[in-house]
């Protein structure tokens, strides 16, 4: 049996990542110090006895080493804020210096033990790395356009750092190392909390409260359901022979926030009204992953619509609020 750490693995898309893996006959080590994510993501596989659970802030490389965790084949680095709302207490915001750190410190460790183990890495960068964006679609070619110091930076700069970092790994240790780029995703699991624009309109939607639109809502997005998310990220990591590869994972199906709330509208069948709010500063105008690289090297393209996505995310939330 092949073992997996999956850092961040009980976060929203790791704790989806977690279960997945475990389905397809892998050992899942799920390390997590919860500070974004939910203990409730992961309770249903405690009991699963392929799944090993161990609270751990992977800042810590000589307390990860300590545990003397069964040796990796393949490590998942997942573990970062990611949320940019400013009002959320789980964003990156909110968690600025651990966000850097989590993102370069946290990666180097992980691409030690990875190096120390002769495991396969794969890095969850972002899309946040292209910033705001002059062209789109974005292709992994593009460089970006990013405020190296502003609110986002923490997140953006991070994120290009452990690119930066595990292509160090690659060309200097031969390390195979993989990156994939995510573009928004959402669905079961999202925390209520989280500030993500499905997760609040769903829920304003759901309790009758206005759906609020930041700026003119003309800012647009790409949105992708959390298990064509997973099943991205599993072909990227299990594909051979492609380490330093950077793949864009995310669905090219683009709108506008505006047109997005109307969506949410319709299918909650609400009553609320939509409301505008202020942009959040160094807010992306566009946002559309180019996956040409995904469809061509991993056979991959998302196959559930916005619809179906958005039905098992709704019915998702009327549970947890
Ligand atoms: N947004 C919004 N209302 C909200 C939350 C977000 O209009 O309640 C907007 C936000 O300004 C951004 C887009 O929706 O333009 C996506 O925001 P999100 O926080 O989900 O992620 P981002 O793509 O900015 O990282």
């Amino acid at each position: 049996m092949q073992t997996v750490w999956i850092a961040g693995g009980a976060g929203f898309i790791g704790s989806h990542l977690s279960e997945h893996l475990l389905n397809n006959g892998f050992q899942v080590i799920c390390l997590d110090n919860f500070i974004t994510s939910g203990e409730e993501n992961i309770s249903h596989l405690k009991d699963n006895p392929n799944f090993t659970f161990i609270h751990q802030n992977i800042i810590d490389f000589p307390l990860i080493e300590s545990k003397k965790l069964p040796k990796p084949n393949f490590i998942f680095h997942l573990a970062s804020p990611a949320s940019p709302n400013k009002h959320s207490k789980r964003s990156y915001i909110a968690y600025p210096i651990e966000t850097l750190q989590v993102n370069s410190l946290g990666t180097y460790n992980l691409l030690e033990a990875a190096k120390n183990a002769n495991a396969r890495f794969l890095f969850a960068s972002t899309s946040e790395i292209y910033g705001d964006p002059n062209i789109s679609p974005q292709p992994e070619t593009y460089f970006g356009n990013v405020n190296p110091n502003g609110v986002r930076s923490v997140y953006d700069e991070g994120k290009r750092f452990g690119e930066a970092i595990t292509m160090a790994y690659v060309r200097k240790f031969n390390l195979d190392a993989r990156m994939a780029r995510i573009f928004n995703t959402y669905g079961p699991k999202m925390q209520i909390d989280d500030g993500r624009v499905v997760s609040n309109f769903i829920i304003e939607a759901l309790k009758g409260e206005p759906l609020t639109v930041y700026g003119k809502g003309e800012q647009t997005r790409s949105f992708c359901y959390v298990s064509d998310m997973v099943e991205g990220l599993t072909r990227l990591m299990m594909h051979d022979g492609i380490p330093g590869a950077v793949i864009n994972l995310g669905n090219p199906i683009e709108k506008k926030i505006v047109e997005f709330a109307t969506i949410v509208k319709e299918l909650t069948k609400t009553t609320s009204e939509i409301v505008f709010e202020e942009l959040p500063e160094d807010d992306p105008k566009q946002r559309r992953p180019d996956i040409t690289r995904a469809k061509e090297i991993l056979r991959w393209e998302p196959s559930v619509s916005l619809t179906e996505g958005l039905e098992k995310t709704i019915a998702y939330f009327k549970q947890v609020i």
